[in-house]
């Protein structure tokens, strides 16, 4: 049988993934849209439900013929890596998703969490950090296309209501 590898170039010594937990709120997404904002990097979840990030760089061990050159002294992963079932080589090796962008992450985002809790949570951890007024944070989202005006508006009647109740007292 013929060496798979010698056609393929050494993808697999070309990057390196990880794998990372799976975000399940507004602000371990955001982590996740971070990392996608450098260079390099994708993320991207296996077909178990696992996710990984993926650093593409290029071993410096790999050689100008695309070959190792410390093959004798390899790292155990090296080895436990088999090419017969690789991603040139095995027909499984599809990922349930792939992130390439903050774009289609942010898109995965509001569907998971749902567009109503995204964007609320969206006024609510920003807000916070820049230590200004959730109403205020909103305005300014919705200014900048990134929420929706139902959320902008369920912030000004929360407002209201609050304000309400002060002068009841
Ligand atoms: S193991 Fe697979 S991906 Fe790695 S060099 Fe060989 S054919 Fe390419
Ligand atoms: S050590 Fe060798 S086999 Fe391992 S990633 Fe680097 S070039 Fe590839």
């Amino acid at each position: 049988m013929s060496n798979p590898c010698k056609k393929c170039k050494g993808l697999c010594c070309r990057y390196f993934c990880f794998e990372i937990d799976e975000p399940d709120d507004y602000e371990e997404f955001e982590d996740i849209r971070w990392y996608l904002y450098h260079e390099a990097i994708s993320v991207h979840i296996e077909e178990e439900g696992d996710w990984f990030i993926q650093i593409e760089n290029r071993c410096k061990m790999l050689d100008n013929e695309y070959q190792c050159s410390i093959y004798d002294d390899r790292p155990l992963i090296c080895r436990n890596y088999a090419d017969e079932d690789c991603e040139i080589t095995s027909a499984d090796y599809g990922y349930q998703e792939e992130f390439k962008t903050p774009e289609q992450l942010t898109e995965y985002a509001r569907k998971t969490l749902g567009e109503e809790t995204y964007e609320r949570e969206m006024v609510r951890h920003r807000a916070k950090a820049e230590g200004i007024a959730r109403r205020e944070m909103a305005k300014r989202l919705f200014k900048a296309g990134l929420i929706t005006e139902g959320v902008l508006k369920s912030r000004k009647k929360t407002g209201k209501k609050k304000r309400k109740k002060k002068t009841e007292r």
